[in-house]
């Protein structure tokens, strides 16, 4: 495999390329990528309307990076997780929470294996950075969990959040080709707004976001209204601190108009004082967003506990009156280590 290249690196213009090169008829081009993408196949070999000959040179010079399932847990509450195997063994999760009541079903993908940042209440930081997903493996995630929603909901995915394990702006090529094809006609052609990138908030590529215009949905892990609280628990924040994430936030409003939303785990006597509610709702004030409050599950880690539901509730009730758009989430998928922060490869 290793003097192999990736097929699905490739776009559809060097993909012909390739194929012109080597005196097929341009129409081939088309056809393995509609075999890649929007049929999803792993082997050369399944794409049975390409002659024999095509097929062994593909073999001879790509690899498809297709994922295999490994694991599948299911909670009782509904949420899902799947263990993926990727080509070269390593192993990622990704998250299926359906809410039938409201027609949502979202899809949490992972966009690297493991990740940079350890913030100390995440599980998956306390893994490292193994690598980064490419996009085929990022866009894969989406349609085995689609496939996964129809098998068990009959409905399919409604919302993709890349919230899974890793950064995804540190993976940023990679990210934004999974959201082209996942937008494309090409592929799963899903409405952009209905996507969400999770970031722990990183301003110069938050910028290059708003520079290139993108349409899907940006959400902040904030966790902490102050430079000092959140500089405690993730180390991001001191080389992006709030203020300039809330520059490149507002440049990226402006820019792009879509939404921004801000998430926020309750963890008892870490960030739910009503000193905290007012420092929040000071931080809401600059462009319109919304804000996520979700119940932290402990995951073994140490000085981390939740915050009790009626401490939660007069925080969210604060900011209300404050005019500050919020949401509370119980957590889900606790008893399967698929909730917020405890994706970590686990059996
Ligand atoms: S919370 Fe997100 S950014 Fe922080 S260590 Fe975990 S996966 Fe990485």
């Amino acid at each position: 495999m290793k003097d192999k290249v990736n097929i699905r690196t490739l776009t559809s213009n060097q993909i012909q390329e390739w194929i012109l090169k080597h005196n097929f008829p341009k129409f081939r081009a088309k056809q393995i990528y509609h075999w890649l993408w929007k049929k999803v196949r792993s082997h050369f070999s399944e794409m049975a309307n390409l002659p024999g000959a095509l097929i062994d040179l593909l073999d001879q010079s790509f690899f498809i990076d297709t994922i295999s399932e490994d694991l599948v847990q299911k909670s009782d509450d509904g949420t899902i997780k799947c263990r993926y195997k990727l080509h070269d063994g390593h192993l990622i999760e990704s998250v299926l929470i359906p809410v039938p009541s409201d027609n949502r079903y979202t899809v949490c993908v992972s966009s690297q294996v493991g990740c940079s940042l350890d913030c100390s209440f995440c599980a998956t930081g306390k893994m490292g950075l193994k690598r980064n997903l490419t996009a085929g493996e990022i866009y894969d995630q989406v349609v085995q969990i689609n496939t996964l929603c129809q098998e068990h909901f009959d409905h399919a995915l409604t919302n993709i959040v890349y919230m899974g394990m890793g950064e995804p702006l540190l993976n940023y090529r990679n990210v934004l080709r999974s959201v082209e094809m996942i937008t494309s006609p090409d592929g799963l052609h899903m409405s952009p707004r209905r996507i969400t990138i999770s970031t722990a908030g990183i301003a110069k590529m938050i910028r290059r976001l708003a520079d290139d215009n993108v349409r899907f949905n940006l959400a902040l892990s904030l966790h902490a209204p102050t430079d000092d609280a959140r500089s405690k628990i993730m180390p991001i924040n001191e080389s992006n601190n709030l203020d300039a994430l809330e520059d490149a936030l507002e440049d990226f409003y402006r820019q792009t108009k879509n939404k921004i939303s801000y998430e926020y785990i309750a963890f008892n006597g870490i960030n739910v004082s009503m000193e905290d509610a007012r420092a929040l709702a000071k931080r809401c004030k600059r462009y319109p967003v919304r804000v996520n409050i979700i119940e932290y599950n402990p995951i073994g880690l140490g000085g981390f506990e939740k915050a009790e539901e009626d401490q939660i509730d007069r925080f969210a009730q604060f900011l209300r009156t404050q005019n500050v758009m919020v949401t509370v989430r119980r957590s889900r998928g606790k008893d399967i280590d698929a909730a917020c922060g405890q994706l970590a490869n686990k059996d």
